[in-house]
């Protein structure tokens, strides 16, 4: 069952990018784990960051640490203009029409609990239905369930076909009048399926329904432009795009932000306090209650200056080829079968093996120094779709290579064959 690498010609042998000279960005691509070189294909859990997010987080607290808005001195400046500044670089990087339409967040998830416990809050009624995706990550699930109970709503769900991509007629049939608001991903995590957003949008509209896409996983892998797919909200994690964690953003639009109630109350967020009255500020201020995350919202920034100059549409091209790569060398592989063939497809492999458990698959790369995830990637309605409780699943970024791939291959080659 010997994989030959040799004989395997990587069309990525051909890249748009310079992958060796960008793997010398991050610098964890160096380390070893239990005595190989770290082969990281976790990326849709979370990405690695280049040494120019690290610097410039440093930067920050060796420079210009200070809380922002409010203070008559030099670092606050400093701070609020650092803040600021990487506020626009997600304007641009979205290509949002406002910086008033970017608001910083934790994450994804605290992103879609934002929009569903105050727009949400405000906007749905008994007997309204929310429309989600069947591919789904729990906390584009979660929330809306929370949010269907409390008000006596419905949640519906558009299936997928066998190849894990949504039935576009079905979904359509699913949209009426009482369609409130529609929520699906941009990416799947589980599968990797790149759901046909705009189309999706565009019918969602015409029912006359909000829209909310989690661009969680697409925002690394693809160039997203929130005026061209038209979403009312468009939310993201700054950690699967090569930034920090604990820093996320709610793209909304600028009517629809200003019309809704903030969610947590709190210092920054308003214009003018009595104990009789409220005033609020207009978005995004409003709903960024309290001492944000100042820091890493800069180094956010800083990776956002790093993929553009990457170019989204390389990184989105060379990715296709090493996923190409790495779907065909997979498939071979005896006793391994693949979940989520959309022909629309980014970054994500999802498998079983025969006769192996996931997480013992896990292990056994884990030990070989390769990075994966095993197991239902918060994403159990999509695997129980088909089935299944848990996959395998590596994930790609634009730093992973043919010889990752191979490595991996390879390793997966000697489990089946009984010889590790
Ligand atoms: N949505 C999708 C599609 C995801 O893959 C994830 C994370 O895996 C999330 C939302 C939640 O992101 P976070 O955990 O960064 O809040």
């Amino acid at each position: 069952y010997e994989h030959d690498a040799a004989q395997a010609v990587p069309q990525a042998a051909r890249p748009p990018l310079d992958v060796n000279l960008i793997r010398r960005d991050f610098p964890i691509l160096s380390e070893r784990v239990n005595g190989r070189q770290l082969v990281w294909l976790d990326n849709a859990a979370t990405t690695q960051k280049p040494q120019s997010v690290i610097d410039r987080i440093s930067y920050f607290y060796e420079h210009e640490n200070s809380n922002i808005h409010r203070a008559a001195h030099e670092l606050a400046a400093r701070a609020t203009d650092a803040y600021e500044a990487a506020r626009e670089k997600v304007r641009g990087f979205l290509n949002a029409r406002s910086v008033n339409e970017v608001v910083f967040v934790r994450g994804a998830t605290e992103a879609i609990n934002l929009v569903a416990q105050s727009w949400g809050r405000a906007n749905i009624r008994e007997g309204d239905e929310i429309v989600v995706s069947h591919l789904e990550h729990h906390a584009n699930i979660v929330p809306w369930k929370h949010l269907a109970d409390e008000k006596g709503a419905k949640l519906r769900v558009a299936p997928v076909d066998e190849s894990g991509q949504i039935i576009l007629d079905e979904y359509a049939r699913l949209l009426g009048p009482r369609t409130r608001l529609v929520a699906f991903t941009q990416v799947s995590n589980a599968l990797g399926t790149i759901t046909p957003a705009k189309r999706m949008v565009e019918l969602a509209h015409a029912a006359g329904a909000t829209v909310l896409v989690d661009g969680a996983q697409s925002v690394s892998h693809m160039a997203v432009d929130v005026q061209d797919l038209d979403a009312d909200f468009f939310v993201f994690s700054g950690h699967k795009v090569f930034a920090p964690t604990g820093i996320g953003v709610v793209y909304g639009k600028e009517a629809i932000l200003n019309a809704t109630p903030p969610w947590q109350g709190g210092g920054n967020m308003i214009r003018d306090v009595t104990f009789e009255h409220i005033e609020y500020h207009d978005a995004p201020g409003r709903f960024e209650a309290g001492t944000g995350n100042i820091a890493d919202a800069v180094g956010l920034g800083a990776a956002i200056d790093y993929v553009s100059a990457l170019g989204m549409d390389n990184i989105a091209r060379y990715e296709h080829e090493l996923l190409l790569y790495a779907t065909r060398l997979l498939k071979d592989v005896p006793g391994l079968t693949l979940v989520g063939t959309a022909a629309d497809k980014a970054s994500v492999l999802s498998f079983t093996l025969a006769g192996f458990k996931t997480e013992d698959v896990g292990a056994a790369l884990n030990k070989e120094g390769i990075a994966v995830r095993s197991g239902h990637h918060c994403a159990q309605p999509i695997l129980r779709r088909f089935g299944l409780e848990a996959t395998v699943r590596p994930s790609l970024a634009f730093y992973n290579t043919c010889a990752d791939v191979d490595a991996l291959v390879s390793a997966l080659y000697r489990l089946v064959s009984g010889r590790r």
